[in-house]
């Protein structure tokens, strides 16, 4: 290695549900990163959060938003539907679930991120899934081109971390890289505050704990960066914050109750934060929206809002009817999860706990104020 250093290195660092509000009232690497900015979130998980940040674009131009959407001419899930028959005391064990899960990914070749989570079997045919490729690949997206698709073709020498690798390594990874010297950008990706959070919180002190393992870590990064470059620019981002579940609410029971027959009437699939429905017939449509209306906790998001959120897709691709909880209420049970869970996130973008956070110790380019924007700013530090 010669002792003359490269002249510039931008280094995106994504830590998953690093939110705005999980920074309040706490100190994490104020001093290095001076440049402090709330970033407006996009409605849905990161299933959708992550692809707007790659991309730039909404979910309605990248079409990706919740896992699964009802479509039973491509659903790959014809052959699930024989374990509906099963016991569900066998078949819905998560060890089961996950085994099951990494089938279907190797038999498709799969290379996005795959799980089943909890739909039921007897109604997985109906089901098609929206993450069958790696969205850290160039040709990732269902639509449009993401930043590795600019990079590429701009041949950006760059680094990204393997998203199925733990934090250690990617870590480990991105400081081989800078050592040698030849990157000029690279993307961090660091996933397992979401997992933290969701299990404890975001009051809890595990999450001072996280933070300043984090800040240990970076600054090593940030050391091991200016010792083989001259200048160094660091940006850290999030695709959205969490929110603290205080109420569960069992939307699955209430219209279950109405008697009307799921596959025949309609088709529901329950998120974590949301239902989701297509109906067959327009009076399983006017009683499901009717109880809903009567639902407190939540609300129905009206076609307009939804476009103005960018998640009004073609063909009502994720739902003809979006019910949307209310911060800090869960939907329980779902087919998302059976765990208990004390944070949550999902909900609506105008609540505070959604807003997603960049931290620099540059001034950003192009004044982001979205996580749709850091596309953008990678775009401007990496020259692609
Ligand atoms: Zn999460």
């Amino acid at each position: 290695m010669s002792d003359k250093k490269a002249a510039q290195i931008s280094i995106v660092v994504f830590i998953d549900a690093l939110g705005w509000d999980v920074l309040k009232g706490r100190q994490f690497m104020e001093k290095q990163l001076p440049f402090r900015r709330k970033l407006r979130s996009v409605f849905g998980f990161s299933s959708a959060c992550i692809p707007s940040i790659l991309t730039g674009l909404m979910p309605r131009e990248h079409k990706h938003w919740s896992f699964f959407y009802y479509s039973p001419e491509t659903s790959p899930f014809k052959m699930l539907r024989l374990l509906g028959f099963l016991p569900r005391s066998l078949v819905d064990r998560g060890r089961v679930r996950n085994l099951i899960s990494k089938f279907i990914k190797r038999l498709y070749s799969y290379t996005g991120y795959f799980q089943l989570y909890n739909i039921p079997f007897e109604h997985v045919d109906k089901f098609d899934y929206c993450e069958k490729s790696d969205l850290f690949l160039p040709g990732g997206m269902n639509r449009g081109d993401n930043i590795f698709d600019y990079l590429s073709r701009a041949g950006v020498p760059y680094h990204v971390s393997d998203w199925r690798d733990s934090e250690e390594n990617n870590l480990k990874a991105v400081k081989h890289d800078l050592e040698k010297g030849d990157i000029s950008f690279a993307l961090l990706y660091m996933a397992s505050m979401d997992a933290l959070l969701h299990e404890v919180g975001k009051e809890s002190p595990l999450v001072d704990q996280k933070l300043a393992w984090y800040e240990t870590q970076l600054n090593d990064v940030l050391h091991t960066a200016s010792e083989h470059y001259e200048q160094v620019r660091l940006f850290i981002c999030s695709d959205h914050g969490m929110a603290t579940v205080h109420t569960h609410v069992d939307l699955m029971s209430k219209v279950e109750a109405l008697g009307l027959v799921f596959g025949r009437d309609y088709v529901a699939t329950y998120d974590s934060t949301m239902g989701r429905f297509w109906f067959h017939n327009e009076d399983a449509r006017k009683r499901v929206t009717s109880l809903l209306e009567q639902v407190p906790e939540g609300r129905i998001l009206p076609q307009d809002e939804l476009a103005r959120l960018g998640c009004d897709f073609e063909g009502d691709q994720y739902g003809e009817l979006i019910f949307l909880m209310n911060a800090g209420f869960l939907v329980v049970p779902s087919h998302m999860g059976v765990n208990p869970i004390t944070g949550m996130h999902g909900y609506h973008p105008d609540d505070p706990d959604s807003d997603a956070c960049l931290l620099s110790n540059a001034e950003p380019p192009n004044d982001p104020r979205a996580i749709t924007d850091v596309f953008h700013l990678m775009r401007a530090e990496s020259g692609a």
